[in-house]
């Protein structure tokens, strides 16, 4: 077909059309390019000889980690072009510009020069995106307490963790040091200052007592004056040592309290 003459490529998008019988060739680059009212067609070279995508957000299917990085390198390539005035468009995933601009060649040639050299166009909203993912998944993961964010988490760990897929982040540790801790039985957190092994939250607590006997409800009354939490064997000692409590949680035990 003629139309291809009066279509100018960029060597990126010539070099893509021989390479794989995948690829779209020139003819079918030019009719795109006519679909969208360009004199050019360009692709841009992902640093890898393969063309660079568009990030989607309706199309997630990749883990976060690899997302985020598809997503800073569209948004970073988009970005450069439309100050230059470059049309683009989202073809097969593909970000393709209209190479009927000089600076448009120039934008393309710098971008896949830079990839080639190192895999991510904006470190700084990387890191912004991987903040902002990390605070969601572990708001999403654990139902934190009352005045305890995600991004409070993050700044207790040592490194803000990536994905859930790739990466297990430590969110138990990081909300020790806020001083947390789960309940053993139910996980709801509980402010256990510098005491957090092993306690359980005032309801599961009450859950422990036997019938009417007081034990239990008194034992932890007062530890929650003090704003503590009894532990499960705290519990499991109080019961022993009452009167009430202990026939009938250790019916066999009985020839211990001497009855
Ligand atoms: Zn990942
Ligand atoms: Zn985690
Ligand atoms: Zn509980
Ligand atoms: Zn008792």
């Amino acid at each position: 077909m003629s139309v291809i003459i009066d279509v100018k490529f960029n060597d990126f998008a010539r070099g893509y059309a021989d390479s794989s019988r995948y690829a779209p060739d020139l003819d079918d680059m030019a009719e795109l390019a006519f679909e969208f009212g360009w004199r050019g067609f360009g692709m841009v070279d992902d640093g890898t000889g393969e063309p660079l995508t568009v990030w989607d957000v309706h199309s997630y299917y990749n883990c976060d980690c690899s997302e985020n990085r598809i997503r800073v390198n569209c948004e970073s390539a988009l970005a450069a072009f439309k100050v230059a005035g470059v049309e683009t468009y989202s073809h097969k995933g593909w970000i393709v510009w209209d190479a009927s601009s000089r600076a448009g060649h120039e934008i393309a040639r710098k971008i896949g020069a830079a990839l080639a050299d190192y895999p991510v166009l904006d470190d700084e909203r990387l890191s912004e995106l991987e903040w902002d993912n990390a605070v969601r998944m572990i708001e999403d993961l654990y139902r934190l307490p009352e005045g305890v964010t995600g991004d409070d988490v993050i700044r207790e760990m040592p490194e803000v963790p990536h994905c859930s897929n790739c990466s297990s982040c430590d969110v138990e540790d990081a909300m020790a040091s806020l001083e947390y801790s789960q309940c053993m039985d139910c996980d709801t957190w509980l402010k256990t200052g510098e005491y957090p092994s092993d306690r359980v939250c005032y309801d599961c607590a009450d859950r422990e007592r036997e019938g009417d006997c007081e034990c239990i409800p008194n034992y932890v009354d007062g530890l929650r004056n003090m704003s503590l939490y009894p532990t499960a064997s705290d519990l499991r000692e109080i019961q022993r040592g009452c009167e009430t409590c202990y026939p009938v949680r250790w019916p066999h035990g009985r020839a211990k309290l001497g009855v």
